[in-house]
């Protein structure tokens, strides 16, 4: 079956068709700047070259419009109509404590993820808009919802909860929910394959290392623990985001600067992080190269914070699961940052991890990097959400 796979953001949309039999992508590609001016759509046939359009985009629903007539397009379109499309695979960020699975789309489905948009004010109605356009588009085909916090339902209570008064927990629902389920269990997954061992039995660490980075722990094929939080500040250094802060810090911080609590909100999302320590880029191929080549102390200092902090959430998760047998690297500086990996592992010693130097070269390449003799095993393992979400479509759709 052809899956459609839809990232749909407040101004951009990523897709890809996916053949569900294959595993292979067909095409992929993105609208930029929805409602803006300039709007683009880059689209990209599977073996072919990527291009790039001006097009005009006033609503979601004309993206995708433009993202369907590409698809059938006689000379660059991979299907020959739309009734190629067996179903729709949306990714969903938000779906509090009502979600621990992928979900067939219905009307109250619908309800129940707006009902969860206090959670994810900036993506959970982004992702809304998406689904209702192409429901009006292709009100035949089913929908199904994969959401980013499904996998980490099954964190026991002691990992969730936190050392607030448990009336917020009772009244609104304010937890741990954690964020990049769908790649945390994928790669989890996929890590077990590729082991030969069964999934249930495994204990892994998953280093998801982006722009938006988290790790998780998953223990017998079960997320029990993970750092991000209610949102997805919470946790290790990102591109932007803080990750774990002092909550009196932003006090001192508000009354020293004057601002309020919507600027420092702002601050800790967008401007923290290497970014904010460095100074100089949320990008680390930019902080990398201002390290490694120009030496430059920021973004020593920025790189060496970040390493730390994962570092110091793989030995947190080792304890809470009593154990670690294989660590696994991904996402975008996970899958393609060499020395990001080795100066991660060069803290786990103790673990009795060693890492392959030359093995650790590959980028965004399936490898192990650990030595033979390494008592842990370390995984270079690129993510696919958009594979996970398209497997996890047929599997409801049938
Ligand atoms: P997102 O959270 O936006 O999905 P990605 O997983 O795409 O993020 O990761 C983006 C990050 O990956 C950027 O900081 C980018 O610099 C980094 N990255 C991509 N390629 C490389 C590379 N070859 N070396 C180091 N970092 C890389």
């Amino acid at each position: 079956m052809n899956v459609l796979v839809i990232n749909c953001g407040s101004s951009s949309l990523k897709f890809q068709l996916i053949n569900s039999e294959t595993e292979g992508v067909l095409a992929k590609g993105l609208c930029e700047r929805i409602g803006i001016e300039g709007s683009q759509l880059v689209y990209q046939p599977a073996g072919g070259e990527k291009e790039k359009s001006l097009a005009s985009m006033p609503t979601h629903t004309q993206a995708i419009k433009l993202v369907l007539d590409a698809l059938v397009n006689e000379k660059t379109g991979v299907i020959k109509s739309l009734h190629e499309i067996g179903a729709v695979g949306h990714r969903l960020v938000h779906g509090g404590e009502k979600f621990a699975n992928s979900t067939i789309i219905t009307e109250e489905v619908i309800a129940a993820v707006e009902s969860c948009n206090e959670l994810a004010p900036l993506h959970n109605p982004a992702n809304l808009i998406g689904v209702r356009a192409c429901q009006e588009l292709m009100p035949e085909v089913p929908m199904v919802g994969v959401f980013d916090t499904a996998f980490h339902q099954t964190m026991p209570e002691k990992a969730y909860l936190y050392g607030i008064p448990y009336e917020y927990y009772d009244k609104y629902k304010v937890r741990r929910y954690g964020f990049h389920g769908t790649s945390h269990s994928y790669v989890s997954k996929r890590v077990a394959q590729l082991e030969g061992k069964p999934y249930e039995e495994l204990k892994t660490i998953v280093c998801h290392l982006g722009n938006g980075s988290s790790v998780c722990a998953v223990k017998n094929g079960k997320s029990i623990d993970t750092s991000m939080g209610l949102t997805p500040l919470e946790g290790l250094l990102m591109g932007t985001r803080s990750g774990d802060i002092d909550p009196g810090a932003i006090e001192y911080i508000a009354k020293k600067e004057n601002l309020s609590l919507e600027e420092i909100m702002n601050i800790l999302n967008k401007k923290s992080g290497v970014l904010g320590i460095s100074g100089i880029s949320s990008d680390f191929r930019d902080l990398e190269d201002a390290a490694f080549k120009a030496k430059d102390p920021a973004a020593i200092r920025a790189l060496d914070a970040f390493h730390y902090r994962v570092a110091k959430y793989i030995g947190a998760y080792v304890a809470a699961m009593n154990g670690v047998d294989v660590i696994c690297f991904t996402a975008g500086v996970g899958e393609n940052g060499p020395e990001t990996r080795e100066e991660i592992c060069s803290y786990l010693g103790y673990l009795g991890v060693t890492i392959d130097p030359e093995a650790n070269k590959v980028r965004g390449k399936e490898q192990v990097i650990s030595t033979p003799d390494s008592r842990v095993k370390v995984y270079c393992l690129p993510t696919n959400e958009e594979l996970a979400i398209a497997k996890a479509t047929v599997e409801l759709v049938g």
